[in-house]
């Protein structure tokens, strides 16, 4: 009757936090289940369709194999929402006292953006600070591929990025900036052909002046991975 009330309601948000994380997670395979009918039509099929939709001939040779070549490729470019970044971190952490900047940058990045399903793509660099745990570094470039093979916008994977650093192993702080040229808006001439967008996402001591001008200035040092 005390206290005892305000105890389980975050156990309850938790287990709905943790259903809702899931259904987004599986959002793209739960559309294909409970759809309008189309359920028993193949993937293939359906582009077979719309491949005629486009004025063009599927029977062409040249496209015969195409409804199975796009499957596969749509599954190799969507295949981070089969991957678990909590898992992947988790078996890479390790307790270390280093509290300086650890830095990993120029991460190569391909992604499709959600709006149009054309690709973006870049740079990823990331920081952290750490307070007593570091993650293994060739699991960060990983983190950053399971979240850009997905249907994404450039400002969600960059926050992705960052939030699934600062839940692992809770740092001083973490930086993430991404420089990215998006080909729906090249290809559409809505933007000029060589601008890239650059989105940040600053957790923690990051948001401190000093340490974000520190970031951002070893991002654009060239090279700097030697001595
Ligand atoms: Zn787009």
């Amino acid at each position: 009757m005390f206290g005892s009330e305000t105890r389980p309601i975050p156990q309850g948000e938790r287990i709905r936090t943790m259903a809702q994380t899931i259904a987004v997670s599986k959002a793209i395979h739960r559309a294909v289940e409970i759809d309008d009918g189309l359920s028993e039509i193949s993937t293939q099929e359906l582009y077979r369709k719309i491949i005629s939709r486009l004025g063009e001939d599927p029977g062409r040779q040249g496209l015969l194999a195409t409804p199975a070549r796009v499957e596969k490729s749509m599954a190799y470019l969507t295949r981070g929402y089969d991957e678990d970044p909590t898992k992947i971190l988790r078996g890479a952490l390790f307790d270390e006292d280093y509290d300086e900047m650890v830095i990993v940058k120029d991460i190569e990045m391909f992604s499709l953006c959600e709006h149009h399903m054309l690709p973006f793509f870049g740079k990823v660099h990331v920081a952290y600070i750490p307070k007593g745990k570091v993650i293994g570094l060739s699991k960060i470039p990983r983190l950053v591929e399971v979240f850009s093979r997905r249907l994404q916008v450039q400002e969600r994977l960059t926050r992705q990025i960052a939030d699934a650093i600062q839940d692992a192993i809770a740092p001083q702080g973490v930086g993430v900036v991404i420089e990215a040229r998006h080909l729906c808006m090249m290809m559409r001439g809505i933007e000029k052909q060589n601008s890239s967008t650059v989105t940040s996402a600053m957790v923690g001591c990051f948001r401190q002046k000093e340490t974000r001008l520190e970031f951002l200035s070893l991002v654009r040092q060239p090279g700097s991975g030697g001595a």
